[in-house]
């Protein structure tokens, strides 16, 4: 574990990183690349950001240089060599790297790791991790203010409250305390615009989106003796019909917690190959857990697992039975 002081020596000292972040990346994953990029650059440095997913739609205007690459292992065989330093950001497990895993783990160059997320893997050389903070953007703010390492400008500012906003259920979630409530005033201080990053996140769907949010709303179902459980499904054949991308199904989860006396949804998507579940749980019910029972994890109320070789129909009513267990911790 290195503190934010160790974290600026380690910026100081080398001249070149790539930054990488998870799989499907969302707005606190990209948001942080950005800012952080961001600020190596103010300070000089040579920084590439490589990811294995090309960035959403929707997320691409926090990207304003258009730097983000997505990874293509020919194009990309020496990055690993060229960077004195590798950061992964928001994600502590290599497997969330897909593509990149193996490339990634094989450098012997420094890796550091900054992430908010429970039950790290060791694959890094070093850790800045604290649970308690609410996004990655969360911690880099702090790492900005406490080190002084750059100015807090708009550029910066902005990817960092996408990284909040988004990260906290657009200041909902447990973690919305008084303090990151200031913190997102210093953030609108800088010219941050919330409709606007709201706007650009989450009302500007493409209609095939929503044709498949249709879709998942149409299958929706509730399960246990309590109908405690909600789950939706979506197959290859609603993402053909809807014409959609599996990062459109981001959020749709959410209305299985908006039903009456529901404390736990859950997404089946199927993939090209293998499939994917999203967990939401309310109060303690520990869906992080539950998701590790199927090699995922996360965070106590959201999670999430991929199964690469399994067919989704032949997991759904085990992963159900599971979930239903999971209910007693509440
Ligand atoms: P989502 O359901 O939105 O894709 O993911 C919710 C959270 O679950 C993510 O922020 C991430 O922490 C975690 N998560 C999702 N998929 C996986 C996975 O395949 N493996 C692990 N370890 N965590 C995941
Ligand atoms: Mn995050």
């Amino acid at each position: 574990m290195i503190d934010f002081k160790e974290l600026e020596s380690i910026i100081k000292d080398y001249n070149s990183f790539l930054l990488t972040t998870h799989v499907n990346p969302d707005a606190d994953a990209i948001g942080s690349e950005i800012a952080l990029y961001l600020i190596l650059k103010k300070l000089g440095k040579n920084v590439k950001i490589v990811n294995h997913h090309a960035t959403p739609y929707n997320l691409v205007f926090l990207d304003t240089d258009k730097v983000i690459e997505k990874y293509d292992p020919e194009k990309h065989k020496s990055i690993f060599d060229e960077a004195d330093v590798l950061v992964a950001l928001d994600f502590n497990r290599s497997d969330r790297m897909v593509s990149m895993q193996k490339a990634f783990n094989n450098s012997k160059k420094l890796k550091i790791c900054i992430d908010h997320h429970q039950d790290a893997e060791d694959f890094a050389d070093k850790y800045f991790m604290d649970t308690d903070y609410c996004a990655t953007g969360h911690i880099l703010f702090d790492f900005i203010k406490q080190t002084k390492i750059v100015p807090l400008t708009y550029d910066i500012a902005n990817p960092v409250y996408a990284a909040i906003m988004t990260d906290t259920g657009s200041f909902r979630f447990e973690r919305t305390t008084p303090e990151l409530h200031k913190i997102a005033a210093e953030l609108l201080e800088t010219g941050v615009v919330p409709g606007d990053v709201y706007d650009k996140i989450y009302d500007q769907s493409r209609f095939s989106k929503i044709r498949l949010l249709g879709k998942a709303l149409e299958s929706i179902k509730l399960y246990g003796t309590d109908e405690k459980i909600s789950y939706m499904i979506l197959t290859q054949n609603d993402f053909k019909d809807s014409d959609a991308i599996e990062s459109d199904t981001d959020n749709f989860v959410n209305f299985c917690l908006s039903i009456e006396n529901v404390v736990m949804g859950l997404l089946f998507l199927e993939l090209k190959q293998g499939f994917k579940v999203s967990f939401r749980s309310k109060g303690k019910i520990p869906v992080n857990k539950l998701a590790q029972e199927f090699g995922g994890g996360g965070h106590i109320n959201a999670s999430g697992a991929r199964i690469h070789n399994g067919k989704l129909n032949d997991y759904v009513s085990t992963i159900l039975k599971k979930a239903e267990e999971y209910l007693k911790l509440n």
